[in-house]
């Protein structure tokens, strides 16, 4: 635990929420906010009795419209320009920092996303302030917590940097309500950057499924599956059954199993299903960092010592070529 004097000792905790000015970075696709945005809002609450949200992109202002009844916004600030459709860094950074100064905001907060991984740090750098990421928790307005090693440890940092640039771990702080609120719109400042990054195509995996990231029920396939042809074969009807995201673990990414975007864990996507069923999977600590917040899992492993039974609420020992297809058909009969 790293201190350092602050302001804050000499004010009583409800003089301080009003002097905090919390910044929700708000990301959207194709009109849509993402769910581990709303997890940036409840955040935001924690440390003010009202948050603004910033979202920017072609659309900006008619999804800053819809937005407007997110429970504890008070307002939206929007920028409408294409060129922060695709979320591309260079050009988010310098948006962030003049809308930031401008507003004066001492709280920035956003998901810890792959948008905010690559956008926030450099924001940081621009606002010469120390990034905090992917926090579970907030003690007080500079009091953090986050886990570290993989989520071995638990730190609890204190800043006392005047602005603070913050991830915020989705599954660590259940979304608002999206009705009730009343956030008035304003538009935003747009340095219109100009960028040497020029955003060329995507090849996005299309799916029917549930988004990992939110689904209440995931079933993943490890190593053990042993091939792609066999991830193929065995996960999806298992997922359908269920109807269940589909995740993976990173031996099953690197041996070319199941697509990276479906990886779970410390390099991969954090989830905190209803249910997490997973079969093949030994139970690594960078595994478990991404998924030991579900609130069931269960497991299926021939190896009785595997460490992933030391986590698991419910085990299975056996060949999963065995019992997954037998486990597809009883929840299909059901
Ligand atoms: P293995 O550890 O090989 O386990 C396979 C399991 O399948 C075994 O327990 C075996 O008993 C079981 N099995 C085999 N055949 C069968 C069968 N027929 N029936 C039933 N069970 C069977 N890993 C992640 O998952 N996510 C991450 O984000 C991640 N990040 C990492 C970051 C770093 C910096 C490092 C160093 C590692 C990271 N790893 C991550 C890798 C991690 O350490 C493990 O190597 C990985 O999780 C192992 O994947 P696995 O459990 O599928 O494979």
């Amino acid at each position: 635990r790293t201190t350092h004097p602050t302001l804050a000792l000499s004010h009583s905790q409800s003089s301080l929420t009003r002097l905090l000015s919390t910044l929700a970075i708000l990301e959207q696709k194709d009109g849509q906010l993402s769910q581990s945005s709303l997890s940036a809002v409840s955040a935001g609450l924690k440390l003010s009795d009202s948050v603004t949200g910033f979202i920017a992109g072609s659309d900006a202002k008619s999804v800053a419209e819809s937005s407007s009844k997110i429970s504890g916004l008070s307002k939206i600030i929007y920028v409408s320009n294409a060129a922060y459709d695709k979320g591309l860094p260079e050009n988010w950074a310098p948006l962030l920092q003049q809308n930031i100064e401008k507003g004066g905001y001492t709280h920035i907060l956003a998901p810890h996303s792959a948008f905010a991984k690559s956008t926030i740090p450099r924001l940081a750098a621009l606002l010469d302030t120390q990034q905090i990421s992917d926090i579970t928790a907030i003690e007080s307005e500079d009091t953090f917590v986050r886990p570290i090693y993989a989520g071995n440890a638990i730190l609890t940092c204190q800043s006392s940097d005047t602005t603070k640039c913050i991830t915020v771990r989705g599954t660590a702080f259940p979304p608002p309500e999206t009705s009730g609120g009343n956030a008035s719109l304003e538009e935003g400042v747009d340095p219109n950057a100009s960028c040497p990054t020029t955003w060329v195509s995507e090849d996005l995996q299309k799916s029917d499924r549930p988004d990992l990231g939110s689904a209440e029920k995931v079933v993943s396939g490890g190593r053990g599956l042993k091939s792609k042809e066999e991830f193929d074969r065995l996960m999806p009807p298992l997922a359908d059954a269920l109807g269940a995201a589909i995740g993976a673990s990173r031996a099953a990414v690197d041996s070319g199993f199941a697509d990276n975007s479906l990886q779970v864990g410390q390099t991969g996507k954090n989830v905190a299903p209803q249910l997490y069923l997973c079969a093949g999977i030994s139970g690594a600590i960078q595994h478990l960092a991404g998924m030991k917040d579900s609130k069931v899992i269960a497991a299926i492993n021939k190896d009785p010592e595997a460490p992933i039974f030391q986590v698991a609420d419910v085990g299975l020992v056996g060949d999963l070529f065995e019992k997954v297809p037998e486990l597809t058909e009883k929840l299909k009969a059901q």
